[in-house]
C-alpha cells in the first residue's frame, strides 16, 4: 500500500464522552486530533494512481485552521486505540470553492455509493464514513424544531440537538428497513426495480412502518411487492444503510404460496432462482446476463447466505 495511505481500522466511539463539552473542546484542537473532510457528504480521499487502494485522508486541526473551518462544527467520531480523536467535518461544496487554496486542495472527494463499489477502501474505513456521513444528512434536516420551529444547536458532539426556543431535544434519525430473500425449498425470489442497473436483480426491501414488527414488515412488504404468502420469518444479519440513513433489517422469509403478482409501481420482474440460478448470479456467469447487488451489500450476503445453506 502507498505511504499515504494510512488506514483506520477500528475507532472506539467513547459515546459517554459526548456530552463532556470540555473534552470535545480540547480534544478537536489536540495535535492528535484527526478530521475526516466531507464535501456535500462524500469524503476526501487518498489513493494509488489506478484507484485499485484508498483511504480516508485525515487532516491535522493545523488543516482545520488553515482551511479556515475552525467556526464549522465537526461531528465527533470517537477515539483510535492510542486514545487520539477523529472527527468528521461535513462542508458544501460551495464552502470548499471559497476555502483558501479553493477545492483543488481537499480533492479528490468520492462518495460512499462509489467507493463502496470500487471495493478499493478497506470496509472498516467505508464504515466510518457511513457513521459521519449518517450524522451530517440528519444535521442538515434537523436545523429547526419540529415542535415549535426554533433553532436547534448542536450538542453532544453533533449526536443530539436542542431547541433554543422551547428545549426539546432532537436526536439522529434513522429508518429502518427490512431486506429479506424470500425462499421455497430450492429456490428463492430475486427481484427488478426499474431505478436498478439494467439486469441487476436483487432481494425485496421495504421500510418498517409504526407500530409494526420486523416479521409483519417482510410478509407486507413481500404480499405488496409478488403476492406471496409468507410464514416463518427468521434474522440473519443487519446493516448500516447510510443513504441516507437506514438500517437494514435482514431476513429470510418462507413462502407459503408461490404464484407471483407483481406490483407494477414497485416491481419491474421478479423471479424464482434455483440455488444453482443464484450462484451464476453471483458468479457473473448468469445465461441471461442478470447480475447481483455489490459485494458489501447485505442483499449480496443473504444471497450468499441461502446458497451456503444447502
Ligand atoms: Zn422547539
Amino acid at each position: 500500500m502507498p505511504k499515504t495511505l494510512t488506514t483506520v481500522r477500528h475507532l472506539d466511539r467513547a459515546s459517554q464522552k459526548r456530552s463532556d463539552k470540555d473534552f470535545i473542546a480540547a480534544a478537536q484542537k489536540s495535535p492528535e486530533a484527526r478530521y475526516m473532510i466531507l464535501v456535500d457528504e462524500a469524503p476526501a480521499i487518498v489513493s494509488n494512481a489506478e484507484r485499485t487502494e484508498a483511504a480516508i485522508r485525515w487532516f491535522k486541526y493545523a488543516d482545520i485552521e488553515t482551511f479556515d473551518f475552525v467556526r464549522e462544527f465537526p461531528i465527533f467520531l470517537g477515539l483510535d486505540d492510542n486514545a487520539a480523536p477523529y472527527f468528521a467535518l461535513n462542508i458544501n461544496e460551495h464552502r470548499s470553492r471559497i476555502m483558501p487554496g479553493g477545492p483543488f486542495v481537499l480533492k479528490p472527494w468520492v462518495d460512499l455509493r462509489t467507493l463502496a463499489v470500487q471495493g478499493a477502501m478497506q470496509v472498516e474505513e467505508l464504515s466510518l464514513i457511513g457513521q459521519a456521513k449518517s450524522i451530517a444528512a440528519w444535521q442538515l434536516t434537523a436545523r429547526c424544531c419540529g415542535h415549535c420551529g426554533g433553532t436547534t444547536n448542536i450538542r453532544d458532539g453533533g449526536w443530539r440537538r436542542k431547541c433554543w426556543s422551547c428545549g426539546q431535544q432532537h436526536f439522529p434519525r434513522m429508518d429502518p428497513a427490512v431486506i429479506m430473500l424470500v425462499t421455497h425449498g430450492d429456490k428463492c425470489i430475486l427481484a427488478h426495480e426499474e431505478r436498478f442497473p439494467d439486469m441487476m436483480y436483487s432481494t425485496l426491501a421495504g421500510f418498517v412502518e409504526p407500530g409494526e414488527d420486523f416479521e409483519d414488515a417482510v410478509r407486507r412488504e413481500v404480499k405488496e411487492e409478488v403476492g406471496v404468502d409468507i410464514g416463518p420469518v427468521s434474522y440473519i444479519a443487519s446493516q448500516p444503510w447510510p443513504f441516507p440513513h437506514s438500517l437494514m433489517i435482514g431476513c429470510l422469509g418462507e413462502a407459503l404460496t408461490t404464484d407471483l403478482t407483481l406490483d407494477p409501481q414497485e416491481i419491474a420482474d421478479a423471479q424464482w432462482f434455483t440455488r444453482t440460478e443464484m450462484q451464476q448470479v453471483l458468479d457473473g456467469k448468469h445465461p441471461d446476463g442478470i447480475t447481483a447487488p455489490m459485494q458489501y451489500s447485505i442483499a449480496h450476503k443473504l444471497m450468499r447466505h441461502f446458497i451456503a445453506m444447502k
